[in-house]
Formats: C-alpha cells, structure tokens, sequence
C-alpha cells in the first residue's frame, strides 16, 4: 500500500500588515523523498505520520510540505501554486495510492481567502475521488467548521498547548488511516463549535479551567468500547474568519450518533465555562509588568519570563523599550527578528561597537525600531539547528543570520529569519544560558511554558498596543459572527 504526503502550513493574523509569498514558503519546502529524510524520527506530524506508515508497511509518498510558520496572510499565488502541486501530484499517481495524509494549520488566510485550509481539502478529495482515504493533522489552533472538514474522512488536532505531541498527534491520524485501509475501522466525524474565542495566551492547555476540557476529551478515547477519538481545538482568534474560534471533532468507528453526542457534550461544556476559559489569568500592562519584574528579579530564585505576548511577528519593541526605561539587568531577549541589524553586526563583527537600529520593522504597532547603542558579543552567518526542546525535538530550526548583541543591561539576540523562542535552545544555541539572566523577555504565547515553568520563578504576561491583544474587543473584525460568539455576545 502507498499513502501520499502533503501539507502547507501557516498561522495567519489577519491584521498583520505582512503577507509570505512563494519565496518565503519555499525556504521550508521539501519534497519527494526530502520529507522523509527531514521528518522522520521529529516530534511533528509528519513524523508521526512516517513512525506508522513504517510499523505498518505502507509505503510514503511524499508530494510537497511547505510550512510558513505563524505570521500574517499566506500570498494567493503561494496557496494556489502548493494547492496545484499537490493536486498534480496526486492526479500523476493515480492509482498508484491508496490514501491522503495530510498535515495542515487550519488557520491559514489569503488576501482574496478566508479558508484556504477546506479549499485545499477539497481539491484533494477531487483529485483522488469519492473513495479513498484522506486523513489530515491539524494545529490545535486551527479554526474548523463541518462543511470545511467534510471533505476528509477524519481530522485530528494536537491535544496540548505546548504542542508537545504533535508527533502523538501524526501517530493518531495515520493510525486511523492505516486501521481503515485495512478495513478494521469505519471512520464518521462530527463537528461542535462552542461559539468561544479566546487570545492566544489562554490556550495554554495547563490553565485551568482548560486542563480539565482537554483531559475530558482524551478520556473520551480512553473509556469507549469502540475506536473513539476527540480533539478540541482551540482556534486561532488573530484570523478574522467566520469559523474563528473553539470546535470539536469527534471521530468514531461507526457510530454518527455517539460521534455527534461526544462532539456537543464537550462543546457545551466549553460554553458553559467561557468566562473562565477567556481570562483565566491577570495580563498586566507593559510598565507595571517590567516595574514588577525589574522589582523581583532582585531576590527572585531563578529568571523571571515576561511575555510580551501581543508581538506576531517577533520584532516588537515595547517590551525592550520598557527594560531600558526602568534600567533593567541581566535581561535576556531572544530571536529580535531583524535581518538588516544582524547583518549590520555580523559585518561589525565581534567586539565591535556600533550604532544600531534594531526591530519594530513589520508594522506600526510593533513599537518602531528602536535605536540602540551596541556592543558585538557573537555572529554567525547562518545558525541552523535541531531542536532539543520537548516540543521542537529533532526539528529543523533556521534562525538565518544570527548576531547576540549588549546595550545597557540587556543581551539581544537578533535573527535573520522570524523564529519565536520557546525554549532553552534559544538560548544555548549562540552560547548563552538561561542561568546568567535575572529576566527573559518572551514573544511565546503558550509554547515557552514546557520549558519556562520549570524554571522561571514567575511568569509575567504582559499586554502592549500590538496586533494580538489579549482582549479581543480591541480588533475591528469584519468575518466574526459577533452575535453568537464570546467575547462578543451581549453576556454578562
Ligand atoms: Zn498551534
């Protein structure tokens, strides 16, 4: 048996001014045989996808998988060229396959697309026909509906936030797969929305009362007699979409009705709770944040992790500007996303010291670029890794030109290429080390917790006036159905 490979995969706010064409999709591009050698054995889902094929002697095929990361829309042409790609590719092997998986976000947009997720789904269902397999891995912050899904035979979504099972998640999916190829499995799904948006920050699926939703589902699949399997996802409120928001899907061996049950049981569970799960925890504002974390940091066991988490796009200055304007020390920042500072300093070289103008390039609300007076501590021209980190363990991680520079009492680590920093690598990766910071500025918005919590002696969110605000009323959405979803709906 053959099972084809294939994916695009983005996260995208629409409010961002920025947009990934072609060119930035295809730095990530692999195909053929490439997704093999570059997925298998990660925690993502493609590699999860390649440990069963594996187990079960079924033969990968890989098309292409392009990954644009989270950011602002995805360029039409970029979508419509992958979306092609894949078609063709299918269309080419014709009977030569007896399934799809695929792995995609969910929360993807265009300028002229609010779900490009369904109309790639759909174009695959045409190419391969009415029969045959197609199972697809989604983020856990992908915004689904029934009729964008209907296309797949099953749909499954990461269960944490840290998505530290991703590769758990791929497992899941090409299980189904693999069980309905052989016929053992009968796969139905049905879909619930709670009618539930929250900011980004609050998926952290540790929060409670979160954690108690998430594990709920997972006993879903534990405690059934039959093959049962629900993923709530979380959706990804920075996306103006109509599908915006919270859903469940419950797959089942066979039983529309139990799947239909578990779906509405568990979605009207997440409405119940919407209070709770939309602010769970205090958000300070930027000034109070950095005073208090200036203020601990002095007796505090441990970094303190501020998380200027309203930044999407890893190059806001609000959160450096505030550290320099309360003199903090020993603070660390990593991954500044600014490919003409780090190119600037790596042409200085180490030990230089310069005028330089770093970050707040993307969009007005980043802040502006901040001008700093810099001293050299490293470069490296390309900084190329394997992630460590329980989430990005054995993934590609490409940081482009890198230059870790000082000013005042802060360390700043520029990128050449926009890479959120979520865990330690961000830090030992251009010799530096968690231990020598009293705090570390974060853009993360729940990733950094499977590595932070551990050690932070406390973790400090913070609001800005950025693109992702953690109160949602603050977005002038145009695709929102604001008359049936919290925060919207007149609730009090
Ligand atoms: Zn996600």
């Amino acid at each position: 048996m053959r099972v084809a490979i294939a994916g695009m995969h983005m996260e995208s706010a629409s409010f961002l001014p920025s947009m990934l064409d072609h060119a930035g999709f295809e730095r990530s591009a692999r195909r053929g045989g490439e997704i093999v050698e570059t997925f298998a054995g990660s925690n993502t889902a493609i590699g999860g996808f390649l440990a069963v094929l594996a187990r079960e002697g079924i033969e990968p095929v890989g098309l292409v998988y392009a990954d644009g990361g989270a950011g602002g829309a995805a360029a039409d042409d970029a979508f419509e060229r992958y979306r092609d790609e894949i078609v063709s590719g299918l269309v080419a092997l014709a009977t030569d396959v007896d399934g799809v998986l695929l792995h995609l976000h969910g929360a993807m947009v265009t300028p002229t697309r609010i779900d490009p997720d369904a109309e790639l789904l759909a174009a695959v269902r045409a190419a391969i026909g009415p029969g045959k397999p197609i199972v697809v891995a989604f983020d856990y912050h992908g915004n689904l509906d029934a009729q964008g899904i209907a296309p797949a035979t099953a749909v499954f979504g990461y269960r944490h936030s840290p998505h530290t099972d991703m590769g758990e998640t791929g497992e899941r999916a090409a299980d189904c797969l693999a069980r309905t190829l052989k016929g053992a499995l009968k796969p139905v799904m049905e879909l619930a929305t709670p009618g539930l948006m929250v900011p980004s920050i609050f998926s952290a699926t540790d929060l409670v009362p979160l954690a108690g939703i998430v594990s709920a589902a997972k006993a879903c699949s534990e405690t059934a007699d039959r093959y049962v399997d629900v993923s709530v996802f979380a959706g990804f409120s920075y996306a103006d979409v109509p599908n915006c928001g919270f859903s469940v899907v419950a797959v089942v061996d066979d039983d529309r009705r139990l799947a239909d049950e578990l779906a509405r049981t568990l979605a009207a569970e997440i409405r119940e709770r919407r209070h709770a799960l939309y602010a769970p925890e205090p958000v300070l504002e930027l000034d109070e944040a950095v005073l208090h974390a200036a203020h601990r940091a002095r007796t505090s066991v441990g970094p303190i992790v501020l998380v200027e988490h309203a930044d999407r796009n890893n190059d806001s200055t609000h959160g450096i500007r505030a550290l320099l304007r309360h003199g903090a020390e020993r603070a660390v920042v990593p991954n500044l996303w600014d490919p003409e500072a780090a190119a600037a300093a790596l042409a200085a070289g180490p030990g230089a010291e310069l005028r330089l103008t770093i970050g707040g390039r993307s969009g007005p609300k980043t802040g502006g670029p901040l001008p700093v007076e810099a001293r050299v501590r490293s470069v490296a021209p390309q900084l190329v890794y394997r992630g460590t980190g329980a989430m990005r363990r054995g993934s590609l991680v490409d940081l482009g030109t890198v230059a870790v520079i000082e000013t005042a009492g802060l360390t700043i680590t520029l990128t050449g290429n926009a890479h959120t920093a979520i865990d330690e690598d961000a830090l030992t990766q251009v010799g530096l080390a968690v231990g020598d910071f009293d705090i570390v500025l974060l853009r993360s918005k729940t990733h950094f917790r499977a590595a932070f919590e551990p050690i932070a002696s406390e973790i400090i969110l913070m609001d800005t006036p950025d693109y992702g605000p953690a109160d949602l009323t603050r977005l002038s959405y145009r695709n929102v159905p604001k008359d049936v979803v919290f925060p919207f709906i007149q609730d009090p």
